[in-house]
C-alpha cells in the first residue's frame, strides 16, 4: 500500500506556513512503514527536535483506479478516519531552503498514525465534517471539510491521474491551521466530529 498526502489544502494553513495558496494540489508520499495503527505510542525520533502535529481527514481507497473522473470518485473510497501527518519541521525547513525533497521530514517511520475507520455509508455529509486534535486535553487544531481548497472527490480524481490507486491505499487530505510542536509525554487525541478515533502517547 501507499500513503499519498496533500499539502496546503486549507488557505489559512498555507498562510501560517508563509506558502502560497496553490492552484493545483501539492502531493507527496509516505511509504507503508510510515503507517501507525492501533493507537500505539509514538517514539520521538532522535534526528529532530521539532516534530509538528498536522491533523487531517484520511480516506481509504477500496478499489483499483486510474484517471478516475471526479463524478465517480466517491466510488473509490469506502471509509474515513483522522490521522496525523507528523512532520519534522526543522528538517523540512532545511529541505525547503535548499530545494530538496521532503521525505526525511515527512516520510519517516510511524510518521502517519491513523485512527479507527468509519465507513462512508455512516457519514452524513462529507462536505461538512469537523475534525480536531487535542494535545493533553486542549484543542490545538480544528477544521472543517467545508474549508478544503480541493475536495475529497477532486483529490481522488487528481491523484489517480498520476498514481494508480490500489485497494488499501490511504490519502491524507491536508491539515487546517494550528500546526505546532509535540513533546515527549504528550497525549494526542484526534476526533472526527465528536468521536475520538485516534490516540497516541508521545514517548
Ligand atoms: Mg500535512
Amino acid at each position: 500500500m501507499k500513503i499519498i498526502c496533500v499539502g496546503r489544502n486549507y488557505a489559512k494553513h498555507a498562510k501560517e506556513m508563509k506558502s502560497e495558496v496553490p492552484t493545483e494540489p501539492v502531493l507527496f508520499m509516505k511509504p507503508s512503514t510510515a503507517l501507525m495503527i492501533n493507537n500505539k505510542d509514538f517514539w520521538y525520533p532522535d534526528f529532530s527536535n521539532n516534530i509538528h502535529h498536522e491533523v487531517e481527514f484520511v480516506l481509504r481507497i477500496c478499489q483499483h483506479g486510474r484517471s478516475v473522473q471526479e463524478k465517480y470518485a466517491w466510488k473509490y473510497y469506502d471509509a474515513m478516519t483522522v490521522g496525523l501527518d507528523l512532520t519534522a519541521r526543522d528538517i523540512q525547513a532545511k529541505c525547503k531552503q535548499k530545494g530538496l525533497p521532503w521525505e526525511k521530514a515527512k516520510a519517516f517511520d510511524n510518521s502517519a498514525p491513523i485512527g479507527k475507520w468509519i465507513p462512508m455509508a455512516e457519514i452524513q455529509d462529507p462536505k461538512n465534517l469537523k475534525l480536531s486534535l487535542k494535545r493533553n486535553g486542549e484543542v490545538v487544531q480544528s477544521g472543517s471539510s467545508a474549508d478544503l481548497i480541493f475536495s475529497f472527490n477532486f483529490l481522488v480524481s487528481y491523484i489517480s491521474r498520476y498514481f494508480t490507486l490500489n485497494k488499501g491505499d490511504v490519502i491524507f487530505t491536508g491539515t487546517p491551521e494550528g500546526v505546532g510542536p509535540i513533546e515527549r509525554d504528550d497525549l494526542l487525541t484526534a476526533y472526527l466530529g465528536e468521536e475520538k478515533l485516534l490516540t497516541t502517547r508521545v514517548r
